[in-house]
């Protein structure tokens, strides 16, 4: 097997850990995400790792060419539009191109904050710093305002920046990365 199918099997069983805990917390705070009013797939995320990159793109070259094309070319609008928006100092606020009618196109290779968004959170960071996030606003709407026990993200992002160090290593690659999900279906990295 190449260092590239290891990491993405690697990265494929911590998706499932993700899934299982975020499936866990939702169900113990009686959390449902079905399609919302604020639809988090319109948010600008940005993506900063190489190997969820991979797997992404993994999951695009298992479509047909016409669908691929079809995405790159709205992906590539979707950057274009944002530029122009940033140019003029507005916020974009468009729909990731993967989303076709309230449905994810590569929902089995979603990066991880797709996966993690929604359910207030905690992390403790490397330097012993603490933090909490909220969750949606949804979450809020169904589960009732105030204070709700977090999702604690820490053990899926060591997991995942392990991974990272892990590929970058055995790639020889330095670069940082910050990627939205228009910019990844456009990117064609040679990595390995
Ligand atoms: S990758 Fe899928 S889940 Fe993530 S923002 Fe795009 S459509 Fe939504
Ligand atoms: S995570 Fe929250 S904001 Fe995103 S689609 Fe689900 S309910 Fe809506």
């Amino acid at each position: 097997m190449t260092h590239e199918s290891v990491a993405l099997e690697a990265l494929a069983r911590l998706f499932e850990d993700m899934d299982r805990n975020y499936g866990e917390t939702a169900r113990r705070h009686g959390f449902a995400c079905h399609g919302c009013p604020d639809n988090c797939c319109h948010t600008r995320f940005y993506h900063h790792t190489l190997v969820e990159y991979l797997y992404l793109r993994r999951g695009l070259e298992q479509m047909t060419p016409a669908e691929q094309g079809f995405i790159r070319t709205t992906a590539s609008q979707q950057v274009q539009h944002a530029n122009a928006c940033m140019n003029h100092d507005q916020p974009p606020r468009l729909m990731c191109p993967l989303n076709r009618s309230e449905r994810c196109l590569l929902y089995a290779y979603r990066p991880m904050i797709c996966r993690l968004h929604g359910i207030p959170h905690a992390t403790r960071r490397p330097d012993g710093r603490y933090l909490e996030g909220p969750g949606c606003d949804d979450f809020y709407r169904q589960c009732g305002p105030g204070t709700h026990a977090p999702l604690d993200r820490s053990p899926h992002y060591t997991a995942m920046a392990q991974l990272e160090r892990r590929l970058r290593e055995q790639a020889g690659y330095r670069d940082k990365l910050k990627m939205t999900i228009a910019q990844m279906l456009l990117m064609d990295l040679k990595i390995f």
